[in-house]
C-alpha cells in the first residue's frame, strides 16, 4: 500500500511511522523546511531555545510504546502537572500525586479531592465510548441516572463557575482557571466547563520533558520513520489532491504522486480546499467548523543567555509555571484579547530550558495575544513589542529582571505561527469549543470515510484535539491498517456502566 501523509507535525509523523512499520510505502509531505509543526526547538549558537510546545506528559507513554528511545528520545519525568505564581508571592502547586496536591491547598483540601474524583469519573465515562460520543449521546447516557442531569450541566457551564463551585480560595480558583484556559477557550465562556475539570482529572498521570528539548520528539519520530523505510519531503506543500477511481494523486508545485491512501494531519478545513469537487454536503459541514472565534493566538518568547538566570521557581525545574499578577487578570486579559487588544496585565507560562553542560541558558515564555488586532495587521515589530510586554510582566511577577544578561530574544507571534504552520496559527487547528468537541469534532472513523475510503485524517483538528498525544495519528493509522472505515457503534453498555461510576462520585459530593 502506498500512502501519502500530509504534514510532519507529531500527529502526521506518528501515523506515518505506524504505517511504515506495517509495511506501507510512506511519503510524508511537509510544507515547512523543518518537521515538527508546533513542536519547535532551535539551537541558537550555544543555546537551545524552545519556541513551541513544552510539556510532554500526554505523549510519553506512546513514545515508549513506539520504542523511540532507540532513536534518541529520553524523557525526564517531573512531579508537577502545573504550578502557578502570583504577583503577591502566593503559589499553588498541582503535583501528579493527588494527595501531595491536596496537602498544599489548606481549607480547600477535601473539596479539591472530591472535585478531582468527580472530574476523573466524568472523563472515564467519556473514555468508555468506543467512538467519541456527541454531546447528545452523552446527555442520553446520563439522563436516566439520578444526578446525571447535574453532571451533564457541568459540561455546559463556564469553567469559572464549575471551579468556583468546587473550591473557595481565590488563588486556587485562578490557578485552575489558568490551566483550563490553555486550550484557548476563555474560562468565562459557556461550555468551557469540561476544561475546568482537566487539571483535577489529570492527577495520577505523568509529566515529562525530553532531554535535549521538545525537538528530540520530532527527531526520534523522523529517525524511526526513515529506519522503517518511510521518507520525509521537506519544503513540499501539498497543493491539490485529485481523487482517482482507486486512491488519489497528491500534487505539490513540482511533483505528483499516485497513492492508494492519503492521511492528512492538517486542519480539515484546509484539507477540504485541496480536494476539488468536494460534495456540497461535506464542504458545508467542514465550512461550518471554526477557528479563532475568541480571537486568541499564541505568542512565545524565547530568551537566551550566556549565563542561565536563576528564576525564583523552586520545586521542579522542568515543570511549566503559570504566572499571573492578580487572580482576576486572566478573565480581563482574555476579554481584552477578544476586543483585539493586548492584555494589559498578561498572564504567561514560564519554562527553564535544560541545557548541556558548559552552555548558556534559556527561558521560554508563552502567552496569548489577539489573532486580529483592532489597530491593524500583525508585523514583526508589533510581535516584538508584544513580546517585550510579556517579558516585563513576568519579570515583575517573579521579581527577577529577565532583561539582565539577556543575549537574544526571539518572539513567535501570530505572524510567525501562521507561516510556520501554513494556517491561521491555531495549535488546535479548530477551536476547542464544546460545539466542536468529542463526536462533534471530525473523527478518525467518521462517516465521510465510507465515501472516501482513500482519505483519512488526524491532527489537532480531529478528536481528541490539540496537545501532544499522538492519539489521532495512532487511531487513523490503525483504522487504515484494519481496512475498516465502517462506523463502529457506540458501546452504550460500557458508557452506561461508567456513567454509574460518575454518578456515585457525584452523590458523594
Ligand atoms: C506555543 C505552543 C505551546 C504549546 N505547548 C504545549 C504543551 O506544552 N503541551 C502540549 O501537549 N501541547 C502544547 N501545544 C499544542 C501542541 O503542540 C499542538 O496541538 C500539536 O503539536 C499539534 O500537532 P499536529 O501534528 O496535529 O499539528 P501541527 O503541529 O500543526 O502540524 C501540522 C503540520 O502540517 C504542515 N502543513 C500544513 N499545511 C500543509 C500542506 N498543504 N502541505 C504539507 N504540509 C502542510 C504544517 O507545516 C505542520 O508542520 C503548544 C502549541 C504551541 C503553538
Amino acid at each position: 500500500m502506498k500512502v501519502a501523509v500530509i504534514g510532519a507535525g507529531h500527529q502526521g509523523l506518528v501515523g506515518a511511522l505506524i504505517l511504515a512499520r506495517a509495511g506501507a510505502e510512506v511519503t510524508v509531505f511537509e510544507q515547512a523546511t523543518q518537521a515538527g509543526g508546533c513542536v519547535w526547538s532551535e539551537q541558537r549558537g550555544q543555546v537551545l531555545v524552545e519556541r513551541g510546545a513544552w510539556e510532554h506528559g500526554g505523549i510519553v507513554e506512546l513514545a515508549e510504546s513506539l520504542g523511540l528511545e532507540a532513536y534518541g528520545l529520553h524523557y525526564r519525568e517531573h512531579s508537577l502537572l502545573s504550578a502557578t505564581r502570583f504577583g503577591d508571592g502566593e503559589q499553588r502547586l498541582f503535583a501528579t500525586d493527588l494527595e501531595q496536591t491536596v496537602a498544599g491547598l489548606g481549607a480547600d483540601a477535601d473539596r479539591y479531592r472530591q472535585f478531582a474524583e468527580l472530574a476523573g469519573s466524568l472523563f472515564d465515562m467519556l473514555d468508555a465510548f468506543a467512538t467519541p460520543p456527541t454531546l447528545t449521546e452523552v446527555a442520553a447516557t446520563l439522563s436516566p441516572l439520578r444526578g446525571g442531569d447535574r453532571l451533564f450541566r457541568t459540561l455546559l457551564r463556564p469553567a469559572q463557575v464549575v471551579i468556583a463551585e468546587a473550591v473557595r480560595d481565590p488563588h486556587t480558583r485562578a490557578a485552575l482557571e489558568l490551566y483550563a484556559a490553555h486550550g484557548q477557550i476563555p474560562p468565562w465562556a459557556p461550555g468551557s466547563g469540561m476544561f475546568g475539570l482537566l487539571l483535577p482529572a489529570g492527577h495520577g498521570g505523568r509529566a515529562a520533558r525530553p532531554v535535549g528539548g521538545s525537538g528530540a520528539l520530532t527527531a526520534a519520530l523522523v529517525g524511526a520513520l526513515e529506519a522503517a523505510g518511510g521518507r520525509l519531503l521537506l519544503g513540499q506543500a501539498v497543493t491539490q489532491i485529485r481523487p482517482q477511481p482507486q486512491g488519489a494523486v497528491v500534487c505539490t508545485a513540482e511533483d505528483q504522486l499516485r497513492v492508494d491512501r492519503v492521511l492528512s494531519s492538517i486542519d480539515v478545513r484546509r484539507l477540504a480546499r485541496l480536494v476539488p469537487e468536494l460534495p456540497a454536503e461535506l464542504a458545508g459541514e467542514l465550512g461550518a467548523l471554526h477557528s479563532g472565534h475568541f480571537n486568541i493566538s499564541e505568542l512565545t518568547v524565547s530568551l537566551s543567555y550566556r549565563i542561565a538566570p536563576l528564576l525564583p521557581l523552586d520545586a521542579d525545574r522542568d515543570a511549566v509555571w503559570f504566572t499571573q499578577k492578580a487572580p482576576s487578570d486572566l478573565g480581563v486579559g482574555l476579554a481584552e484579547v477578544l476586543a483585539g487588544q493586548l492584555p494589559s496585565r498578561p498572564s504567561a507560562m514560564v519554562g527553564q530550558v535544560d541545557q548541556g553542560p558548559g552552555t548558556g541558558g534559556a527561558v521560554w515564555l508563552s502567552s496569548v495575544v489577539p489573532l486580529q488586532r483592532n489597530d491593524g495587521a500583525w508585523s514583526t515589530t508589533t510581535e516584538q513589542e508584544a513580546g517585550t510586554r510579556v517579558v516585563d510582566a513576568v519579570s515583575e511577577i517573579l521579581d527577577c529582571d529577565l532583561w539582565q544578561g539577556l543575549d537574544e530574544i526571539v518572539v513567535s507571534g501570530p505572524l510567525t505561527w501562521g507561516a510556520r504552520l501554513a494556517s491561521d496559527g491555531n495549535p488546535n487547528h479548530l477551536d476547542l469549543s464544546i460545539d466542536q468537541l468529542l463526536g462533534w469534532r471530525p473523527g478518525g472513523l467518521d462517516r465521510w470515510q465510507q465515501r472516501y475510503p482513500w482519505l483519512s485524517w488526524c491532527g489537532a483538528g480531529v478528536h481528541p484535539g490539540g496537545g501532544l498525544s499522538g492519539a489521532s495519528g495512532v487511531a487513523a493509522a490503525e483504522a487504515i491498517l484494519a481496512g475498516n472505515h465502517a462506523l463502529r457503534r457506540t458501546n452504550e453498555l460500557v458508557g452506561l456502566w461508567q456513567a454509574f461510576g460518575a454518578y456515585r462520585q457525584l452523590r458523594r459530593k
